[in-house]
């Protein structure tokens, strides 16, 4: 992964390199260490404020090149509004902007992080320093050419100075491997589909092992045996074999029940025999944003090394048309047991998710079961690309997600679930068929994921809006956003870790 940006921190008393990054409030008011930084450049500052109207409001920006009085290259004042309205998300909101201003010439940078009334606590520091980095990240590994106007690719060295330097580092070290597993989940669903297909998908995840964690690849024979025949089903009509990949972390108690993460991976999704219309068919490299999702958070709480046991789960296939793809009308059985008739062979994500779920349910009876899958245009329908939509049969995790999903800012609403929707997926050959047509289509689809649970307390998290194509955030412009991996990581964080 390239890092653009480097983050570290210093004293506020060291003597600021490069550009120089500044908070103040909506009434312009500075801290002590920024008013000490600025020197007689405060002058200058308040002269650009009032020709470019600069406000101080949360997220705005002053940018005033070759400030007269100071050393500084540079000096970008970023606005907090007012101080005590900040909420924790801000602060990497704070370090977005940040970022979003630096460019190839920013080689050095130093960030104060003050408030008006103060030094920022560690964590907001730390933020700052996830926020620049989340928002520095681009994928351009594919681009040979430089377009004229782009001078290079940023590579900035930033220092964010603090009152207390250890606690910073203290509070950035797992913060850090967060901001990594968020990139690593980006990437993935970046990446081009002839590069990133079920095997190379599943070696990446692979990649893994080097951190601890335990990853088993079942390949088509091992998935055959265990009688996965929903998922085969969608696999089939593909030359790239499909996978499943079963991570394991285990830094909690031995013995304890596992929390599990499931994701849907299938890394190009044609529609198969119900082909998709060309019209931007190929975001459907990004219908394994779920699975990316996963790896990604395993990467970050193995790296943390999280005081939980955790199972991480992926189901990989590719959805072609070819002669040998399932038809409309074939008749699956999951590993359930349960028959399935595939009526459009485009809901395939929940084909392959019902085995995969099956299968972590029965293997590790984890305490809880949370899958993420791009699995409906209805949840864009439904939500737009602001909320991932949430389906869940037990309500403390459910509220648990989302009071984390308002903290973290990767927010979840609640839809319903309910047996007066078991009639729409009703077959009149097998046990279910895997549509339920167009009403309620994000619903039917959480309904059909529920046959394969259990009873095991799960929420599905349909991130079809979120996890790509996203409008562009403050601190995310990238196509594929990493969703999800740091509601994730909280949600673990905060109520199942074993307390340090
Ligand atoms: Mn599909
Ligand atoms: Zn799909």
């Amino acid at each position: 992964m390239s890092d653009a940006v480097k983050v570290g921190f210093v004293a506020f008393s060291a003597a600021p390199r490069g550009v120089l990054v500044v908070f103040c409030d909506d009434a312009l008011k500075f801290g002590e260490a920024a008013r000490k930084a600025l020197g007689k450049a405060a002058d200058t500052v308040k002269r650009a404020a009032a020709a470019s109207q600069f406000k101080g409001k949360s997220g705005a920006t002053l940018d005033i090149p070759a400030p007269e009085g100071i050393k500084a290259e540079r000096l970008i004042v970023v606005g907090v509004g007012k101080a005590a309205e900040i909420k924790e998300k801000d602060f990497l909101k704070f370090g977005g902007v940040t970022a979003g201003k630096l460019n190839a010439a920013s080689a050095a940078v130093t960030v104060i992080a003050e408030l008006p009334d103060g030094a920022m606590q560690a964590d907001a520091a730390a933020a700052i320093g996830s926020g620049l980095r989340l928002r520095a990240y681009r994928f351009d590994r594919y681009k040979t050419k430089k377009k004229d106007n782009d001078n290079g690719a940023l590579h900035a060295d930033v220092s964010i100075a603090v009152e207390d330097v250890a606690a910073a580092r203290k509070a950035f070290a797992p913060a850090g491997h967060v901001v990594d597993g968020v990139i690593i989940a980006r990437e993935l669903v970046n990446e081009p589909p002839n590069v990133l297909y079920p095997v190379e998908f599943a070696r990446r995840a692979s990649q893994l092992r080097k951190l601890g964690v335990d990853v088993e690849v079942l390949d088509v024979k091992a998935m055959t045996k265990l009688g996965m025949g929903a998922l085969l089903g969608v696999a089939q009509g593909s030359t790239q074999p499909g996978r499943t990949v079963i991570m394991r972390w285990n830094g909690g108690k031995k013995g304890d029940a596992p929390v599990a993460f499931v994701g849907k991976g299938v890394c190009f999704d044609t529609g198969g025999i119900s082909i998709k219309g060309a019209a931007s068919m190929e975001d459907m490299k990004g219908d394994m944003g779920g699975a990316a999702c996963v790896v990604g958070l395993m990467h970050a709480l193995a790296a943390r090394k999280a005081k939980v046991n955790v199972v991480g789960a992926i189901g990989l296939v590719e959805n072609m048309p070819d002669g040998n793809a399932q038809r409309p009308g074939d008749i699956v059985t999951s590993m359930s047991g349960q028959t399935i008739e595939i009526i459009n062979t485009d809901a395939e994500g929940r084909l392959v998710l019902a085995d995969v779920l099956w299968y972590v349910t029965k293997k590790f009876k984890p305490k809880f079961m949370v899958d993420l899958a791009t699995l409906t245009g209805a949840i864009m329908v439904a939500l737009g690309t602001e909320y991932a939509g949430m389906f869940s049969n037990n309500d403390e995790l459910a509220d648990r997600l989302s009071k984390i999903g308002n903290e973290t800012g990767e927010r979840v609403w609640r839809m319903p679930l309910g047996a007066e929707y078991d009639k729409q997926i009703d077959s009149q050959f097998a046990d279910m068929k895997n549509t339920g047509g167009r009403h309620g289509g994000s619903i039917t689809a959480a309904q059909f994921l529920q046959r394969f649970v259990d009873g095991t307390p799960w929420a599905h998290l349909d991130v079809a809006g979120t996890a790509m194509g996203a409008p562009k955030t403050d601190i995310n412009h990238s196509w594929g956003s990493g969703y999800g991996v740091r509601l994730l990581d909280r949600l673990v964080a905060e109520y199942y870790e074993a307390t340090k």
